[in-house]
């Protein structure tokens, strides 16, 4: 570009920032811009159309179009020039726009008589907030400097937006950080929760998007990219040289902070007019465009990582640090892109509620989240820009659904609905020290999930009488290295010390598939859920297990040690995990340490496979517990990760229903403990359902417990058994309608 159109574009943004300075209501100011714009480009036309909602674009201001039009034309994303580029999220660039594809004639903006159209998206971060629009009546392609220029302008408006100077009462000016804005996501842990909102990492404020002095932006560009330069050195020369992965993105890290392109780019940036802040975050906007369209998984994640560096060049920029001295509410509801275990586990039970852009049901923040009986909502779309800190917010983890600065209404209908569930946790209280035992003489063991100290607590005030899943994985999850047997034994005895004689099931290891460790190397397998994973890495790898065996026998010395394998897909596997608990018991005899007690050794079910196992397995395994999560998922194959089709099948399903009844036959046959442990255990309707096929113990979430022991001392399990008979006679797909009516019928609230 020539030196003299860079100092028109600086020229233009000069008088954008005066414009922008002078006092004025939200409407006279883009009155102004639109008038500015179009004065410097020389064009009849110039005119502003902002979201109104995440479908609409309204025209907000307009130099040359029919004033009446303002507020008035309105046209959904993707309908017109204007919704074209607002949904393509591109430049649309025509000498002749009437013949352009999805050109729409507006008659109230007396548009037809306008040929050239330049159409370009105002942006933030990848976040469309409207389309800026210039025309003329000459019939001109507009040159790749005057695009230049208004790419710019472009941003600088996005950024004003976002800031709020162009809040006004009409309807597409509200503020964009004062409406009530609702979040439609998925369930990553169930339960409701009302507070405020506290930002993980909150976004960095650029006030100044428009430079004062050119040369003392670049000398603050350049100190910038040196420190930060100098941190990434830092960080890598702290990194030991065996943590390859570790190496690998603070490698990427360098190579950006010393790209001379990404560099360049910002200068240039910067001497058409932008401040430092405002060049980094144009690259860090176009970044983020492309990321959305990269399908190479490798490549999004180190356009991820080029984000995360331009974070922290805003930081370094701004002065801002990841700690904002934003206090934190005594109500917080955190909000993060994504998090992981540890991180989350630093907050712990301080928090009300999650909520995540990304993330999914069995992510490491889920399980954790899981844990610690925190509502989450996983995939709620670009939270992290509508929330502020401080923000009201209400978390429907039961639906996946957010309210961010929810209306009144919504607000006291949420209320009702924890008010609800306390009262009714009150009425759970009474039940703690109850058996559930049916009104047909059955009682059915309830046992809780767990897999973190933090979970022991819950033992006592949820009435459960043991622990029947204690997902060990977890705390190798939470650190960057594998823990040393003597730490484990003492984590172990202190999860026996605080069940206070209580059973706790251990699972051993289960890790692949969902659950990748920070420190393992990653397989890169086509179907990890069907891949090396759980047993079949502890068969493979037999010094982590055996490790792992040592810890829980050393844990439980002069107690009773309970172990289960999760993943048996055969009865050989089984075996071959036995005769290691066998082979380690012997040889702390002989070193001449204190044994357990007793010693119990079973599978998890979760397999089809493993229900059609022979007699001998059945003789041989001293329990069984179904993993419902992973059986369904295999049963209907349909991914338990996989949004679309997870909730197709129905856990009420007949045939499942079935399956469940036939293994349960097969364990009372042989006299071999049964029990269901996966997430359907903690749902009133699956949870009577289950017991109504044979069976006796059911694991779950603490928070369930109530509530299941609840409904269970209330229901006939013959009836229900009947429903269930009668319902897959009728050839009937699911029992769920029946066995609703059924409670409804007789007056039980689930
Ligand atoms: C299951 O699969 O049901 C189970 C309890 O294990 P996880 O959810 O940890 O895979
Ligand atoms: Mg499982």
């Amino acid at each position: 570009m020539s030196q003299s159109l860079e100092s028109e574009s600086r020229k233009l943004l000069g008088r954008l920032r005066d414009t922008l300075a002078e006092d004025g209501a939200g409407q006279e100011r883009l009155n102004r811009i639109t008038h500015l714009i179009a004065d410097s480009m020389h064009t009849e036309v110039c005119s502003i159309y902002l979201f109104r909602d995440s479908e609409t674009l309204e025209l907000c201001a307009t130099e040359g179009l029919k004033a009446e039009a303002v507020h008035q034309t309105r046209m959904r994303i993707g309908e017109g020039l204007v919704g074209r580029v607002a949904k393509s999220k591109r430049i649309v660039n025509t000498a002749d726009a009437p013949s352009s594809k999805g050109f729409r004639y507006m008659p109230e903006t007396g548009e037809e008589i306008y040929s050239s159209f330049l159409g370009l998206p105002i942006q933030r971060l990848g976040d469309t907030l409207g389309v800026l629009v210039v025309q003329s009546k000459e019939a001109r392609q507009f040159s790749d400097d005057e695009l230049y220029a208004l790419e710019v302008v472009a941003m600088v408006l996005a950024e004003m937006t976002e800031l709020g100077a162009f809040v006004g009462e009409e309807s597409a000016l509200g503020a964009l950080h004062q409406n009530p804005v609702m979040f439609r996501g998925a369930t990553g842990q169930e339960g409701v929760a009302e507070g405020h909102v506290y930002l993980h990492e909150p976004r960095v404020v650029v006030t100044n998007p428009v430079a004062d002095d050119p040369d003392v932006e670049l000398e603050r560009l350049r100190d910038a990219v040196n420190t930060l330069r100098i941190s990434v050195d830092e960080m890598l020369s702290g990194v030991d040289t065996k943590e390859k992965d570790q190496r690998e993105v603070l490698e990427a890290y360098r190579m950006f902070a010393n790209s001379s392109s990404w560099l360049r780019r910002m200068e240039t940036d910067i001497s058409r007019g932008l401040s430092a802040e405002a060049a980094v975050e144009k690259e860090q906007s176009l970044a983020r465009t492309r990321l959305s369209n990269v399908p190479d998984a490798y490549l999004r994640e180190r356009l991820h990582d080029l984000d995360d560096l331009s974070n922290r060049m805003l930081r370094i920029l701004t002065g801002q640090g990841s700690d904002t001295g934003a206090e934190m509410p005594d109500d917080p509801i955190l909000i993060a892109r994504n998090i992981g275990p540890g991180e989350l586990l630093e907050y712990g039970k301080s928090l009300r509620g999650i909520v995540l852009e990304q993330g999914s049901v069995g992510s490491h923040a889920a399980i954790v989240a899981r844990a610690l009986a925190i509502p989450l909502v996983i995939h709620a779309a670009k939270i992290t820009t509508k929330a502020l800190n401080g923000d009201a917010i209400l978390v429907d983890g039961d639906q996946g659904v957010v309210h961010l600065r929810p209306e009144d209404s919504v607000a006291a209908a949420f209320r009702d609905k924890i008010a609800m569930q306390t009262e009714a946790s009150k009425a759970y209280i009474d039940l703690v020290d109850k058996k559930a035992t049916t009104p047909c003489g059955k009682t059915i063991a309830l046992h809780m999930n767990a897999g973190l100290m933090a979970d022991l607590p819950s033992l006592g005030s949820s009435g459960a009488e043991g622990v029947g899943l204690f997902r060990t994985e977890l705390q190798f999850l939470i650190r960057n290295s594998v823990p040393k047997r003597g730490e484990l034994a003492t984590l172990y005895s202190h999860v026996m010390d605080a069940a206070r004689g209580k059973r706790v099931a251990f699972r051993t290891l289960d890790i692949g598939s969902d659950k990748v460790l920070p420190y393992m190397k990653p397989q890169d397998e086509p179907n990890p859920a069907m891949g090396w994973r759980a047993i079949r890495v502890g068969l493979d790898k037999r010094g982590v297990m055996r490790m792992q065996l040592q810890a829980l026998i050393r844990a439980c010395a002069g107690r009773p040690l309970t172990i289960m394998f999760p993943f048996v897909a055969q009865f050989e596997e089984f075996r071959a995990a036995r005769a290691m608990v066998d082979a380690e018991l012997a040889n702390e005899e002989r070193l001449g340490h204190v044994l357990p007690t007793s010693v119990e050794v079973g599978a998890m079910l979760e397999t089809p496979s493993l229900a059609f196992a022979p007699n001998q397995f059945f003789i041989e395994t001293d329990f069984i517990s179904i993993g419902g999560n992973d059986l369904k998922q295999f049963f209907f194959a349909a991914d338990r990760e996989n949004e679309r089709v997870r909730r197709r099948y129905d856990t009420l399903n007949v045939s499942f229903l079935s399956f469940i009844r036939q293994i349960v036959d097969r364990c009372d046959a042989h006299g071999t403990p049964v029990s269901f442990c996966g997430e359907d255990a903690g749902r009133p309707l699956e949870a009577i359902c289950f017991a109504a096929m044979g069976l006796k113990s059911l694991s779950m979430r603490p928070a369930s417990i109530g509530p299941i022991k609840h409904v269970l001392r209330q229901v006939n399990l013959d009836a229900v058994a009947q429903l269930i008979d009668s319902a897959a006679t009728r050839g009937e797909q699911t029992v769920r309608t029946d066995v609703a009516a059924y409670l409804a019928d007789q007056g039980i609230t689930p």
